[in-house]
């Protein structure tokens, strides 16, 4: 057996508020777990969400976890070998990994509507990318028709196939082993966006896998995108790497804490005279960043 690479973590905030006290702690257990391994910690940003993208969130965003007393040993704004580190500046890359999709004949256009999948699924959902509902096997093209050029199709959806009944399982570092079944748990997902920008599944999986990450860490509320993202590595001939879901944080009223927490943002935090390490420690107590 070939010796394991040595670890790699990475945490990925998305530019598009203030980090709040729920991003904080799963940002601080995976910079922990990476420090406890003696291995390398990258920080990416996730700023392809051009709507909500804010420069100065992108600022606020480093200078919050440079606060919080995290480092990390590549980034947007210290370099390294895989550089850009903004999803952004990566676009060739999931464009080459969409046109490797369509060439292995795994992913279609597809002009429906969000709306259309909505109301034929007849599931509610809360707009997340776990949330989204099981794409109708109805809407599907016939698996033996031509696939268009990428080119050649503007304002569509690209979706990936999915391998409908089977069973995908992986062992995640907290929550232990976790299956989900295609076709039924999530259906055909967005791997290009009609908007014409990668989905955040595409560029996660692209970026994990092309940096070397050996170890996401990241928020239980992403399970489900797991196994998304998995089908993608495979697709792709990639490496997957291993998983620890953290957590999530809930406010008083057991509503997990979101950016419209204001109160809740490391800013907010700061304001107030909040010391970093008064934070952290409360997690260091309860064992947080786990084996
Ligand atoms: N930027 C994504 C988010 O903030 C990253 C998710 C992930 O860690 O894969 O939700």
């Amino acid at each position: 057996m070939s010796p394991s690479p040595p670890y790699r973590g990475r945490l990925a905030p998305s530019p598009t508020g203030y980090l709040h006290l729920g991003h904080a702690r799963t940002f601080w257990i995976a910079a922990r777990r990476a420090r406890d391994s003696g291995g390398a910690l990258v920080l990416r940003s996730d700023d392809l969400d051009a709507e909500r993208y804010r420069m100065d969130f992108a600022q606020a965003m480093l200078a919050d976890l440079r606060w919080l007393g995290l480092s990390w040993d590549e980034g947007p704004d210290v370099g390294g070998p895989h550089a850009p580190y903004n999803q952004s500046g990566r676009r060739p890359l999931y464009r080459a990994a969409l046109e490797r999709l369509r060439g292995a004949g795994l992913i279609y256009p597809c002009s429906r509507s969000r709306r259309d999948v909505i109301e034929a699924a007849g599931a509610p959902h809360e707009g997340g990318p776990d949330d989204e509902p099981v794409y109708p096997a109805a809407f599907r093209p016939d698996p033996r028709a031509p696939v268009p050029p990428i080119g050649d199709t503007v304002g569509v959806n690209w979706r990936l196939r999915v391998p409908d009944g089977e069973e995908l399982a992986f062992d995640d570092g907290r929550l232990g082993p976790q299956r989900a079944v295609a076709g039924r748990d999530f259906g055909d997902f967005p791997v290009w966006r009609k908007d014409d920008c990668p989905s955040y599944q595409l560029a996660c999986a692209v970026d994990d896998a092309g940096m070397g990450i050996t170890e996401v860490v990241r928020g239980e509320d992403l399970v489900r995108s797991t196994f998304r993202q998995l089908l993608i590595y495979r697709a792709l001939g990639l490496p997957a790497p291993r998983f620890y879901h953290c957590a999530l944080m809930a406010d008083d009223g057991g509503a997990r804490l979101a950016k419209r927490h204001d109160s809740l943002s490391l800013r907010a935090l700061r304001a107030r005279g909040e010391s970093p390490e008064s934070i952290c420690s409360a997690w260091a107590a309860d064992g947080a960043a786990g084996a």
